[in-house]
């Protein structure tokens, strides 16, 4: 039997597909979830033809199907690929410009992204501008019409998560000649569908909010179009081979299955924390797109449904050092890199992306996991007032 999704109940809210995965049942066995395929081989029939469509798991690997249907589904998208990471997804889509090509890219986003960018990217051809992509008049100044091929933007943009318009930026690359790519790791589709906006592409970091286990590391692009761009993107992956293995892949569509209840339960508890930041004598300034003090709000308000998102930074006050002992002082958040996971994680972005960040040296990332948010209050609480003493 053929697998079943088709409902006769007819369409499904986004959360529904995300619990259900699409509702598919495995036709063979009538499985609910899925099977994890480790095969990298599949077999040829007589006349050596694949029937069944598959030939080896570089290109293809049928366990990804659940994870890049479901979140197709979910951005509403034409398809998605799979990779090895967020910075192969990222950089896949780079790789597939030609030299002399030029990008406009924020100047402050993802540290190990911009790096790349500014470092092997420029060096293999690649014409690489650092704008404020979130000032849309400093973005119409940074591209260039017919020469710029990508903007790239990053909305809630680590770790200050300033706000991009996604509508007005596809419109101004648009104009220009240029494809807009949005990293909606920090989003993710329950609070902002980039595609609906404009965007052409949207890709994830699916290591953090996505999978949400902290323990799958996996990178995601979905295409608003089947088009040229989108084959080029994708015999990049498939011919590099920057793939996830058929496990990661499960484990990414069971962590899908809860995206919702977490990143809502993750915004509800990420603005508590904001708001009691904001109140506190020992802190310098609260950065969070929830708060009407974040530059971005307004458009936040707009753009993003359902909350703010789980991310939020504090400047406190007394400089790196204070910084530095307040993230030493916590107990139940851990001192760890990485977001979006369901424990709550603290880090001081300065000393990781060292002496070239534009990131302010008080400043403190917070991942807001689901933990009871009185015990992450009263962790901050401590840790500030033991600083202060
Ligand atoms: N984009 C954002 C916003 C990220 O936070 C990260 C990782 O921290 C990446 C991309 C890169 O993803 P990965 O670590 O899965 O390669």
């Amino acid at each position: 039997m053929p697998d079943r999704e088709e409902s006769p109940a007819g369409p499904r809210r986004p959360e529904t597909l995300a619990a259900q995965a699409l509702g598919r049942v495995d036709g063979a066995t009538g499985a609910i979830i899925p099977p994890v395929h480790p095969s990298t081989t599949f077999e040829r029939a007589a006349d050596l033809g694949y029937p069944r469509g598959r030939s080896y798991t570089r290109p293809g690997n049928p366990t990804y199907d659940t994870a890049s249907d479901t979140l197709t589904a979910l951005e509403g998208g034409a398809g998605t690929l799979l990779f090895s990471s967020g910075m192969a997804a990222a950089t896949a889509v780079f790789l597939s410009l030609r030299p002399g090509d030029h990008v406009v890219a924020p100047r402050v986003m993802y540290w190990a992204l911009r790096s790349w960018l500014v470092g092997y990217a420029t060096e293999w051809g690649l014409e690489v501008e650092l704008a404020e992509t979130h000032d849309l008049d400093a973005l119409a100044r940074a591209v260039r019409p017919g020469k710029t091929r990508l903007v790239w933007i990053e909305t809630p943009a680590n770790p200050l998560w300033t706000i991009t318009d996604i509508a007005a930026a596809a419109a101004i690359a648009h104009r220009a000649g240029a494809r807009l790519t949005v990293d909606s790791t920090v989003a993710t589709p329950v609070l902002t569908r980039p595609l609906a906006l404009g965007a052409d592409i949207v890709m994830h970091s699916a290591t953090k909010y996505l999978n949400g286990h902290s323990d799958v590391l996996l990178g995601t692009l979905t295409t608003a179009r089947d088009d040229e761009s989108w084959q080029r993107i994708r015999q990049i992956q498939g011919e590099l081979g920057g793939v996830p293995g058929s496990f990661e892949a499960w484990l990414l569509q069971r962590g899908m299955r809860t995206l919702f209840a977490r990143v809502r339960w993750q915004c509800g508890s990420a603005m508590a924390i904001a708001r009691y930041l904001a109140g506190h004598p020992r802190v310098a300034e609260v950065l969070y797109p929830g708060l009407d003090t974040h530059p971005g709000h307004a458009l936040a308000a707009r753009q993003m449904q359902d909350g703010f998102g789980g991310m939020l930074s504090v400047r406190i006050r007394g400089g790196a050092g204070a910084a530095i002992k307040v993230a030493g002082a916590l107990e139940v958040w851990k001192r760890a890199t990485s977001l979006g996971g369901v424990e709550s994680l603290v880090e001081h972005r300065a000393s990781v992306e060292g002496p070239d960040s534009p990131v302010p040296d008080d400043l403190l990332r917070l991942s807001v996991g689901l933990e009871a948010t009185e015990d992450l209050v009263t962790d901050l609480e401590r840790a500030l007032a033991a600083v202060a003493g």
